[in-house]
């Protein structure tokens, strides 16, 4: 699969937490993410991502461009709820494509775990 990963600045540590837990699990996939989020989880983890532009300089887009093509399987977007981003407008917009395209979103790490452990039974 193709799993794009996003987190905030303030789930930054959850989203490295998460990974390394289900390493295993990712290893296995083709990794995409936005700017910091990719350079934290391939320095820390050593697991390969392509890496797009950070979310507040257009990363998002570039996933959501990505969902419109088909090139991407499953995101997880470890969002923060309660500190305003600059790049709201584009949060949305990345979240509006997984709708339109039928792509399973994670935005918490409830959900993250529950897909993670569907993939590690497969
Ligand atoms: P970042 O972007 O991984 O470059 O920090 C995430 C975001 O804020 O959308």
């Amino acid at each position: 699969m193709k799993i794009a990963l996003i987190a905030h600045d303030k789930k930054k540590d959850d989203i490295i937490d998460l990974v390394r837990r289900y390493k295993d699990v990712f290893k296995d996939h083709e990794l995409y993410a936005t700017g910091t989020t990719g350079r934290l989880i391939n320095e820390i983890i050593g697991l390969e991502v392509q890496r797009f532009l950070s979310g507040p300089l257009g990363g998002d887009q570039q996933i959501g461009a990505k969902i419109c093509e088909g090139k991407i399987d499953l995101v997880i977007f470890l969002r923060d709820p309660l500190t305003a981003q600059p790049h709201e407008p584009d949060v949305s917009a990345l979240l509006r494509l997984c709708d339109v395209h039928c792509i399973p979103v994670a935005t918490n790490l409830g959900s993250a775990e529950v897909f993670l452990k569907v993939l590690k039974t497969r």
